[in-house]
C-alpha cells in the first residue's frame, strides 16, 4: 500500500461552540493523501478551507477526529512534539507571503532551517539551491520590499520547503497575484512540488489551477466531497 502522508478521520470543528453565534465549519471530514499526491481543495471563500488546512498543519486543533502525519497520530502528542513535527514535516504557504521584512530572501529561507537544527552553511547552500529552482537566484540578497509580488511568493515557496517537509499545505498560494503572474507562479510551485515528490493540499478557487493537480476535493456545507 502506498504510504499515507496525511490522514484525517472524523474531523469536526465549530467556532463559538454552544453560543448563539456558533458556526459549524467542518463535519466528519475524512481525507487520505498519499506520498507524492497533489490534491486541490476547491471551495468558495468562507467554506472552511483555511480551518481545514490549519488543522491538517497542526496550527489548530479539531473538536473531534484524528490527524495522522506520516503515520503518526497527532492528538495525544505534547505541544513540543507537535511543534517539532510541524517544523520538520509540514510546509505552509499563505496567500500573503509573510516574509520577514528586515531579512533578505536567502535569510528568510535560512531561518527556519536554523530553528530546525541545521548548520548555517548547509542552510545557506539549501536556500540558494531552492532560489535557483524557482528561478530567482539573482534576487537572493534582496529584502522582500525590493521583490515583486510573484518573487515574494516564490521565496515563500522556498521557505515552506526549506526543511524538506513531507507535506505541503497551501492556502490560495497565488490568490494575491494578478491572473498572469498567478498562472506562472503556480506553475513554478507545481514543478517544485513534483520535482521533490512532496505530498500537497493546495486550496484554490481557481478551477483551471485545480485541474492541474492530481485530484480535486470540495468543501460543501462542512463536508468534503471528492470530484
Ligand atoms: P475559507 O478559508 O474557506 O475562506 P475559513 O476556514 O477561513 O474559510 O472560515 C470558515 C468559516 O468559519 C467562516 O464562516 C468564518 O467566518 C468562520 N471562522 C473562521 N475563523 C473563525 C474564528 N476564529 N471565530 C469564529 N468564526 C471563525
Amino acid at each position: 500500500m502506498n504510504e499515507l502522508v496525511l490522514a484525517l478521520h472524523g474531523i469536526a470543528k465549530s467556532y463559538n461552540k454552544g453560543l448563539p453565534g456558533e458556526v459549524e465549519v467542518l463535519r466528519d471530514i475524512g481525507l487520505n493523501v498519499a506520498k507524492g499526491e497533489v490534491v486541490a481543495l476547491v471551495a468558495p471563500s468562507g467554506a472552511g478551507k483555511s480551518t481545514l488546512l490549519h488543522i491538517a498543519g497542526l496550527l489548530d486543533t479539531p473538536d473531534a477526529g484524528a490527524v495522522r502525519i506520516a503515520g503518526e497520530e497527532m492528538s495525544g502528542l505534547s505541544d513540543a512534539r507537535r511543534t517539532a513535527v510541524r517544523r520538520s514535516d509540514v510546509g505552509f504557504i499563505y496567500q500573503f507571503h509573510h516574509l520577514l521584512p528586515e531579512f533578505t530572501a536567502e535569510e528568510n529561507i535560512v531561518l527556519p532551517q536554523l530553528a530546525n537544527g541545521i548548520a548555517r552553511s548547509t542552510a545557506h547552500a539549501r536556500a540558494r539551491d531552492l532560489l535557483g529552482k524557482v528561478g530567482i537566484a539573482p534576487r537572493a540578497g534582496h529584502r522582500p520590499a525590493a521583490l515583486s509580488g510573484g518573487e515574494q511568493q516564490r521565496v515563500a515557496f522556498c521557505r515552506a520547503l526549506a526543511n524538506a517537509p513531507k507535506l505541503l499545505l497551501a492556502d490560495e498560494p497565488t490568490g494575491n497575484l494578478d491572473p498572469a503572474t498567478s498562472d506562472q507562479v503556480f506553475g513554478v510551485l507545481l514543478d517544485l512540488v513534483r520535482a521533490t515528490g512532496l505530498s500537497a493540499v493546495i486550496a484554490t478557487h481557481n478551477l483551471e489551477l485545480a485541474a492541474r493537480m492530481d485530484r480535486q476535493i470540495r468543501l460543501d456545507a462542512g463536508r468534503l466531497i471528492s470530484s
